[in-house]
């Protein structure tokens, strides 16, 4: 008929080859304008141009063909927020997949290469407080040689839930813990092989979830930092809005990206640092442990991240008790007293402090680790 593309014209003109024009045919995302009877040959209308290089380039970009096939039909305005949508999901996939690459890597490095001869010694505090305003308590913060933890509860049961966290990642394999806990930790514990930290994250991360599966409606935030074997890393494994600090060398330093809603639109450049801090909705959470968000979803995904850990670093967890109150400055100042002393328990009385003399609206948790070097076992007594 006049007008009508062969398969050879209408694939020459849309960058298709015939082989996938005759596959999306036979998924019902293509069709020809008609297939003769006699000869199975495909004919297809100029105006299926379009729509055929649209289907090239979600192929070019990755789309499965099911996603395409929703994508297809729709007006371009609607076509065009479905590809931005699953353009976001890829992205966070991608994200979380190079956070575990980077992870894995580290580890597989720091296998062959470190050569541990200064075990190193870590003095710890961890602390919660109420508050001013609020009548109980849903905030954990923990502390041991080999598990810093803060964890903000939400929901009916929040309470329940940040403590069930944290008490799963305590609970973890006996290599991630020490079998005593000495005063002061000398790194003698159990030698975990560092190739085996990812396994035991992604377990105590798992174990922790399944933990809150009798707590629908509630969750909490969690900010760990576990330190496998007693070795010189540190694995963080975050999600929500509590966060990790690292002061070195008289600097503070975020360790962590804040899952919320302002987070994100700070990030997007539609709010700015400081009008984040006033935005009524800044409790509101984008990524949070609970039984209503799977591990795999974007609502659900737990960062981790390796840290190297140095004589005289100072790491703070904290809840949005303290951060959405005190500002960075007043943060550093607040750790800088008691740094030279390396004094964590005054540590964290003095954020409490802080917190509470700007008016505590919400319940305040810190865990503070002091890395020393360990003594001399001639000086040990
Ligand atoms: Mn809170």
């Amino acid at each position: 008929m006049p007008g009508e593309l062969t398969i050879g014209a209408f694939s020459r003109a849309t960058a298709l080859t015939p082989k996938a024009l005759r596959l999306y045919d036979e998924l019902g995302l293509l069709r020809p304008l008609r297939t003769d009877p006699f000869t199975g040959y495909r004919y297809y209308a100029p105006e299926q141009v379009p729509q055929a290089r649209l289907v090239a380039w979600l192929r070019r970009i990755g789309m499965p063909l099911a996603a395409i096939r929703e994508v297809v039909p729709l007006e371009s305005t609607q076509a065009a927020a479905e590809i931005a949508a699953y353009w976001a999901r890829q992205e966070h996939a991608h994200a979380a997949r190079r956070d575990l690459a980077d992870v894995l890597l580290r580890t597989l490095r720091n296998e062959e290469t470190t050569v541990r001869t200064t075990p190193l010694t870590i003095r710890y505090a961890a602390m919660t407080d109420t508050g001013l305003v609020r009548d109980s308590n849903q905030d954990t913060a923990h502390a041991t040689p080999v598990l810093l933890a803060v964890a903000d509860g939400f929901g009916p049961d929040g309470g329940q839930a940040s403590a069930r966290a944290v008490a799963a990642l305590r609970d973890a394999p006996p290599s991630t813990q020490p079998t005593t806990e000495p005063e002061a930790d000398s790194g003698t514990e159990t030698d975990a092989a560092p190739g085996q930290v990812l396994g035991l994250l992604a377990d105590a991360v798992a174990s922790a979830r399944s933990r809150l599966r009798d707590l629908p409606g509630s969750g909490t935030t969690l900010t760990a930092l576990l330190r496998p074997g007693g070795g010189d890393q540190l694995a963080l494994v975050h999600i929500g809005d509590t966060r990790a600090y690292l002061l070195r060398d008289g600097r503070l330093s975020r360790l962590t990206h804040d899952h919320s809603l302002v987070q994100s639109l700070v990030d997007e450049g539609t709010l700015t640092e400081a009008e984040a801090v006033t935005h009524p909705q800044r409790g509101v959470l984008l990524r949070a442990l609970s039984a209503d968000a799977p591990a795999d979803s974007a609502t659900g995904a737990v960062e981790l991240s390796l840290h190297d850990i140095r004589p005289g670093d100072r790491y703070l967890l904290a809840s949005d008790g303290l951060t959405a109150v005190a500002d960075e400055p007043a943060i550093t100042a607040a750790l800088a007293a008691s740094h030279p002393d390396a004094d964590p328990d005054r540590a964290a009385r003095d954020l409490i402090a802080l917190a509470r003399t700007l008016g505590a609206p919400d319940n305040i948790a810190c865990a503070v680790a002091d890395v020393l070097p360990a003594p001399a076992p001639a000086s040990a007594d």
